[in-house]
């Protein structure tokens, strides 16, 4: 019994802090939140239940997560000049499902973007469309712009007359033609959803385009990716009648309660982006640039040379002459540089195990304050392991002293600014 409780609470509390103080994370959809925000999700409200909508709960003892939820809404709709937005849905998942399930019934068809062009899995017939019985219509894809095709795109649409189009990815280094395609889809009566999952935190920083500001009838987004709050969900609308009808989708069909605590936790970071989103997200996008760069004077085959590498806080690498995707993400991990391995536009689908390629994402090192000089250093210690073949665990001690440098969480509040008590300092 003691061995199995010391066992959860070192891999959980000292263990992990340790993987995480001492590696570079370059994982695309992960980031870290700011201490203030810590400091507020710690709280009772993860012991609480609040079914329904702010105001209107079908429990007592809500007044004061009422008052943060509606507030929290407010601060979406500020912040991504939206008319009207739902923080419920737990995750990026439950939004696109709310959304999908409003916008068409089972047997209905639906237009994707290229999985080539980074699609998500709750996008296609393996997930959550597929869940919902919605039947997918797959969006020609351009290897040229690495993008959708619109040309082919419009007439697919307009053959195929589906109830939505999804845009929006998990793999994607340039912005998806929203603009072009919302035209197309509203011809055939249709509805544009984007999922902003991966891109929420450069779109409040006004680094990435505002699909609701160019033709979407609702923007999905998870809330701790390129955002760097609590894990969570949202889906953001212009359109009264449409976030009425996915409102009422949500809770009860996805939901029954919302995970409270992420509420505060999740306006701290509102309040942090509007303050510092701009940096931020100008930051983010520089470094992928710059470390995509680097990563080319040094022989690695970087995607998007012709069209400047990325715009996101995304850089894909071609790693068949390293051995391929799997082989360099596991070196790269025992050297401490921590990525995944990534399926490639050319790759067919069951190549899924050992892909041609490396996703990287620079939003997590960017918010512990590394800039252009620090991208270089990252690409010659992914040079050491994947080209030079140093040996990793020597390059492991290279990672560790650099990453020591960087302990501090930046573009947010200062901690000591406010006296927060948590839980934990309540209970003693
Ligand atoms: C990560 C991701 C999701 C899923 O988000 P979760 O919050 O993990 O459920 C949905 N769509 C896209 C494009 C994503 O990248």
């Amino acid at each position: 019994m003691d061995e199995l409780l010391d066992k959860v609470v070192s891999l959980t509390v000292s263990s992990n802090r340790d993987r995480v103080l001492n590696t570079i994370n370059l994982i695309a959809s992960e980031n870290l939140m700011s201490p203030l925000a810590l400091r507020v999700y710690i709280s009772d409200f993860m012991h609480r239940y609040a079914e329904g909508k702010p105001f209107k709960r079908y429990y007592q003892g809500t007044y004061y997560i009422d008052e943060l939820e509606s507030m929290t809404n407010e601060l979406f709709n500020k912040l991504f000049n939206s008319r009207y937005s739902d923080v419920r849905p737990v995750s990026g998942t439950i939004a696109n499902a709310s959304v999908f399930r409003v916008l068409a019934e089972p047997g209905d068809k639906a237009a994707i973007a290229p999985v080539q062009a980074g699609a998500h899995v709750s996008h296609t017939k393996f997930g959550t469309l597929g869940a919902l019985g919605i039947i997918q219509v797959e969006l020609p894809y351009d290897p040229e712009s690495m993008n959708v095709d619109v040309d082919k795109a419009v007439k697919v649409i307009e053959e195929e007359e589906p109830r939505f189009l999804v845009l929006g990815g998990s793999v994607y280094l340039f912005p998806h033609p929203v603009e072009d395609l919302s035209n197309a889809i509203k011809s055939v009566g249709g509805k544009l959803v984007y999922d902003a999952a991966h891109v929420l935190g450069l779109i409040a920083g006004g680094a990435w385009p505002n699909p609701l500001e160019r033709g979407a009838d609702a923007v999905t987004g998870s809330t701790h990716k390129t955002f760097p709050g609590p894990q969570g969900g949202v889906v953001l609308f212009n359109d009264k009648d449409l976030y009425k009808r996915v409102s009422k989708t949500i809770f009860p069909w996805f939901i029954s309660n919302h995970h409270l605590h992420r509420i505060p936790a999740t306006a701290v970071t509102l309040l942090e982006m509007m303050e510092y989103g701009r940096d931020y997200a100008n930051a983010i996008v520089s470094n992928a640039r710059r470390l995509a760069e680097e990563l080319a004077s040094r022989g690695f085959k970087v995607l998007g040379e012709h069209l400047g590498y990325t715009r996101s806080h995304q850089v894909l690498i071609d790693v068949r002459s390293q051995g391929g995707g799997a082989k360099a993400a596991k070196l790269l991990e025992e050297a401490g540089i921590i990525l995944n391995k990534n399926l490639l536009p050319w790759d067919p689908p069951s190549a899924v195990q050992d892909p041609s390629g490396l996703r990287i994402g620079v939003q997590e090192v960017t918010r512990i304050g590394m800039k252009g000089g620090e991208m270089e250093v990252i690409a010659e210690l992914m040079h050491k392991v994947l080209i030079k073949r140093e040996d990793p665990k020597k390059v492991r001690r290279e990672v560790e002293e650099f990453r020591k440098e960087y302990r501090r969480i930046h573009y947010c509040f200062d901690p000591r600014s406010r006296q927060v008590e948590t839980l934990l300092d309540l209970l003693g």
